[in-house]
């Protein structure tokens, strides 16, 4: 045997009904002092620990033909009995949890995650897998096809059989979806790409091809080259309610409202299409950026514990200014829907007082505890890295391109580190996104950085965006619906006399649940709390539908009195309401621009973005 023997997996979907995996691991050449293996406790991307052992039901192992003891010696480890011959490792796995990030079964599909299914070896993790997957009994699963991105080593495409990965990180870097999915593909970069979608739906599968096609290509023109890969594979889950997505080497997984897909006979981009474009803009953006240009602490990932970075707002930050720009310049969304996707983000972020309290650089080393735990007063106490690094972003791509008139920007900061890191797989060193952003930029950085990523001040981006002929302005939401990006609806002077709470709220059959009460708004200050059920307003009924009317009757100033349950306590509060904060952003195109400032817009929204006429 040599070292480069690989490990044997197989799974089958065996019991649909009951959510469970059949799971066998096989090592020739186990640890002779007793092999260990573990599951590991979170999954690359999602920076949460979710202890994905406490899935595992029953668990056996053998050797030669004979039972081999097996004893647990942590939350996510066992350790077999010594044995010299080949062992192989028998279990079941639980499955019935339908997100991107572990794995789910059930009569219309299996679905999983390596992380959820593959107990690693300790010690051997650098040998190469081999993957057997298996279809469930009965001719009721006749149908069931495997999608997934890892390489083939014997299995038809789409087929059940073997599969082969390199080494175990490899191995729990390709999401598997078996079911009888729909299927399209197209090619870009020089490889096939598929979208694999799960659930019922009626999407146009050609147009949705054919705009993806523009994204992935918008974003290997940045680069310059695709990694290397034999295919990249979308695989959806389309659903009723449901948002989320996770990167992988050579694929995504996805999961969307059946309705976010294009529908047929319809023309236009709409607000959901929309979406379901930005999330797959943005997975396909990782696909450089964090899976291959990745922080050092995560080379290689040790996934039993927390691995801590402050670089996440580069990581995903930068990310999500990508995602929605490789729209525009896909020319797939117009540079008006552009600015709306923009004020919408920067809205997100002014709306949070916790931008105050907490940097850029903490929610990244806190994620695991704050930003994948948030509970009630989020809003308050912590800033996402998403949102406000996106906005750094922004802020910093208009900075690079003023330092050098134009003739650098973010674009070259993301080639950089694909040159020297992500190409190469190096780890990026902390700060080192930063420097190299400063090197492009041929200038100092560090007041940019130490004020906006490691302090918690507000970017400039009112006299940041004048570059590009943008106006940024900020006023008062219309109701609670308003997500930003448009000009308001509502006359100033209307908005200014309508007094307010400081809560977001949530619908309740008794009445209009806080789900979160502001720092500094009314409600707090009267001592309402998030989880109170707001049952009356000055004697009459609220629900959530009315709730908004009744308080508008009221001016700023004026006080009035609230009833609300605190677990089974009828309480009552005096509110004095306040004047609405002008905490809704706006970016609109000015029309009065002189030619060097359109050139500069052209070059940031790129060629595929015209120019707007008004
Ligand atoms: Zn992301």
């Amino acid at each position: 045997m040599s070292s480069d023997t690989p490990i044997q997996y197989r799974i089958i979907p065996s019991q649909p009904a009951a959510h469970l995996f059949e799971v066998s691991c096989t090592v020739a050449e186990p640890d002779p002092a007793g092999q260990c293996f573990s599951l590991p406790a979170w999954i690359p991307g999602s920076y949460m620990i979710r202890e994905f052992a406490r899935n595992i039901v029953c668990i056996e192992a053998h050797a030669d033909g004979r039972p081999v003891a097996l004893e647990k010696i942590d939350k996510a480890t066992w350790r077999c009995d010594p044995v010299s011959g080949p062992l192989t490792l028998r279990y079941e796995v639980y499955a019935w949890d339908l997100s991107v990030r572990a794995a789910h079964l059930d009569t219309t599909h299996a679905y999983f995650n390596g992380t959820s299914v593959f107990l690693r070896p300790h010690g051997l993790e650098s040998r190469p897998c081999l993957l057997d997957i298996q279809p469930p009994a009965g001719p009721e699963y006749a149908a069931w096809r495997v999608g997934t991105a890892l390489p083939r080593d014997g299995a038809a495409l789409w087929g059940f059989g073997t599969y082969r990965a390199g080494d175990y990180d490899e191995l729990v870097d390709h999401p598997v979806e078996i079911a009888d999915f729909a299927h399209a593909s197209f090619e870009a970069g020089g490889v096939a790409h598929d979208i694999v979608i799960y659930g019922r739906q009626r999407a146009d599968l050609e147009r949705l091809a054919r705009d993806l096609k523009r994204i992935c290509e918008t974003h290997i023109g940045l680069f310059g080259e695709l990694p290397p890969m034999e295919r990249y594979v979308f695989l959806v889950m389309a659903v009723g309610v449901g948002y989320g997505g996770l990167e992988h080497r050579a694929s995504c997984s996805l999961m969307c409202r059946r309705g976010d897909l294009p529908q047929p006979g319809v023309e236009a981009v709409t607000d959901e299409y929309r979406t379901f474009l930005g999330l797959c803009s943005h997975e396909y953006f990782h696909t450089w950026n964090v899976k291959r240009i990745k922080p050092e602490a995560f080379l290689p990932y040790d996934l039993s514990r927390e691995a801590y970075t402050r670089q996440l707002w580069a990581f995903e930050g930068i990310t999500s200014y990508y995602d929605d720009l490789g729209l525009a310049r896909s020319g797939l969304v117009t540079p008006e829907a552009y600015l709306e996707l923009l004020g919408q983000t920067a809205t997100r972020v002014w709306r949070g007082a916790g931008r105050l309290k907490q940097s850029v650089a903490e929610s990244s080393f806190e994620a695991w505890t704050k930003f994948y735990r948030q509970d009630e007063s989020a809003p308050n106490n912590i800033v996402s890295y998403y949102t406000k690094g996106s906005v750094i972003a922004l802020a910093l791509d208009l900075t690079i391109r003023r330092a050098t008139a134009g003739q650098r920007c973010l674009d070259d900061v993301m080639r950089t580190l694909w040159q020297r890191y992500g190409r190469v797989g190096q780890g990026v060193p902390e700060g080192e996104a930063e420097r190299v952003a400063a090197e492009v930029a041929g200038t100092d950085l560090s007041e940019f950085f130490e004020r906006y990523l490691y302090d918690t001040q507000d970017p400039p981006l009112a006299e940041l965006m004048g570059d590009v002929g943008v106006e940024f302005t900020l006023r008062p939401a219309d109701n609670a619906a308003d997500l930003g990006g448009k000009p308001g609806k509502a006359g100033a002077e209307e908005i200014a006399r309508r007094g307010t709470l400081g809560v977001r709220t949530g619908a309740d059959p008794a009445g209009v649940r806080l789900l979160n009460v502001f720092d500094g708004g009314a409600a707090q200050a009267a001592g309402l709390s998030a989880g109170d059920l707001l049952v009356a307003l000055d004697g009459l009924r609220v629900a959530k539908d009315n709730l908004e009317k009744l308080l508008w009757r009221y001016r700023p100033g004026s006080t009035l009195t609230l009833h609300a349950f605190r677990r089974d306590e009828l309480m009552s509060f005096q509110a004095r309401l306040q004047a609405p904060t002008p905490d809704t952003c706006v970016y609109t195109f000015r029309t009065d621009i002189d030619e060097a400032t359109q050139a500069r817009r052209t070059a940031w929204l790129g060629p595929a973005a015209t120019s707007p006429a008004s």
